[in-house]
């Protein structure tokens, strides 16, 4: 192995990394860490320090680290084939064989996958599709999508259009036109503390109303959510959320994309998302747990109404003129059938759900009285804590204290991976799915540590 020292210059003098403070790194202030094993939920870096990892890397290791059944499966495919792509009706044993994997668990209704290699390229997809179903159906002008402020969807620049959040916007001059913000489905923080969840709901599903109303439902193509909002502060939706949106949908012939890139392959203790919350989407977004991370591989899920367009629109149109590259790469594929096989042979989905549901109650307990703790919530393996100055009138600390990252930084140095969410003073907490009871105690009172050494 390299010299520690070596590495770091290396780095600091080579890497150009993603979601950085480039000048605090290049300068040697921001950290720097080599990873260089991990086994289970446990990573270790060049220096031999163990962490807990409890976001599964990008919440997306979710079997854990360190499987050898995915491994082989990798470097058998690669052996015997290492790529060949899938234009023009090419696939390979592994494409095909994980497509029906895929559609056999996913929500009732849905059709055929289409394959990309992140949750970016997949969303960006899925705009394409919408947009050409409303061409092939003589509708031109149908073509606006609404996501939510705080929703994550990307940081390319459609997906990036539709993501709600300003740190992917400023500065990069996005959202592009046609894309619209509504509500973010976020009762801890409502403007009118007096609603009930319910009346959130509404409010909600008001300001959607409003919106279509304001633009035209013959503009507007589609909505894009994720069941649970994640990057954007790790939100479960209101009571009645989903069903009232989906209603509003229906009624203007709005499309329904699902982005279950984090919650999509058990996350929240269902299969998907769409099904824990009833959700009948149109089309779904997958990617992360697809393949556990294992291998970079992404989707889109298509009903059996939009893909009936589609064949339409090819026997009028010619060949669908989308495609990437690595469009269900081999390696991305066998990594996904392995991934998938293990998932329900360790029946991680339920553990997801039980351990998951330890985890919101432990962390409930151990901060949840503290004076500066204003919310921990959370569904399944996918939870936060956010803090706040003043529970009582519910004031949030000026983001120049950087609350959220201090206590973030002082749980890892007591071994434990959490992260501090981009907008506001949240952790957020999304492990893999093999997380134990003694590992949620773990963070549990690591965290609770924390907590008092930063807060008091
Ligand atoms: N959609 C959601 C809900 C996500 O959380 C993410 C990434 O975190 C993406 C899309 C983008 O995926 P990727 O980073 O693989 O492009």
């Amino acid at each position: 192995m390299l010299k520690n020292d070596q590495l770091e210059e290396w780095d600091r003098e080579n890497f150009f990394h993603p979601s950085t403070h480039l000048a605090e790194f290049a300068r040697g202030n921001a950290p720097q860490r080599v990873i260089k094993t991990a086994s289970g939920c446990r990573i270790t870096d060049r220096d031999g320090s163990e962490l807990l990892d409890a976001f599964a890397g990008l919440y997306c290791v979710n079997v854990g680290y360190g499987r050898q059944e995915i491994a082989e499966a990798i470097a058998d495919q690669a052996r015997e084939l290492a790529y060949y792509h899938a234009y023009v009706g090419h696939g390979t044993e592994a494409s095909i064989t994980l497509s029906k994997m895929v559609l056999d668990r996913a929500p009732k209704g849905m059709s055929k996958v289409y394959y990309g290699l992140g949750g970016s390229d997949a969303n960006t997809t899925n705009v394409k599709i919408v947009w050409y179903y409303n061409n092939v159906l003589g509708r031109p002008e149908k073509k606006k999508i609404i996501s939510r402020w705080r929703g994550y969807h990307g940081s390319g620049l459609v997906n990036g259009s539709l993501t709600g959040l300003k740190l992917f916007h400023d500065k990069f001059d996005l959202p592009f036109d046609r894309f619209l913000h509504t509500e973010a489905p976020y009762y801890f923080r409502r403007d009118d503390l007096s609603q009930s969840e319910e009346q959130f709901t509404d409010h909600c599903v008001a300001e959607l109303e409003a919106m279509i109303e304001r633009e035209g439902a013959d503009t507007i193509a589609a909505f894009i959510g994720e069941p649970v909002l994640g990057t954007g502060g790790i939100v479960p939706p209101p009571a009645g959320y989903w069903e009232k949106i989906q209603a509003v949908l229906d009624k203007h012939d709005i499309l329904l994309i699902a982005d279950e890139v984090v919650t999509g392959f058990g996350r929240l203790g269902s299969m998907f998302g769409s099904d824990h919350y009833g959700i009948r989407p149109d089309i779904i977004t997958i990617a992360k747990g697809l393949t556990s991370a294992y291998a970079p591989l992404s989707g889109s899920i298509i009903n059996d109404k939009v893909w009936q367009v589609l064949e339409r629109g090819t026997d009028e149109f010619g060949a669908f003129g989308h495609g990437w590259t690595y469009s269900a790469h081999p390696i991305g594929a066998a990594a996904g059938v392995a991934n998938l096989r293990l998932i329900d042979e360790l029946n991680l989905v339920q553990n997801a759900g039980e351990t998951g549901a330890y985890l919101n109650q432990a962390l409930r307990e151990a901060v949840g009285d503290h004076a500066n703790v204003g919310d921990v919530r959370g569904e399944g393996m996918l939870c936060a804590v956010e803090f706040v100055e003043d529970r009582d009138d519910r004031r949030y600390f000026d983001a120049s204290k950087t609350v959220a990252a201090s206590v973030n930084a002082a749980l890892l140095r007591r071994g434990v991976i959490g992260r501090a969410m981009p907008q506001g003073d949240i952790i957020g907490f999304a492990p893999p799915f093999c997380l134990t009871r003694d590992d949620v105690d773990e963070i549990a009172s690591k965290l609770k540590d924390s907590v008092r050494e930063v807060l008091g």
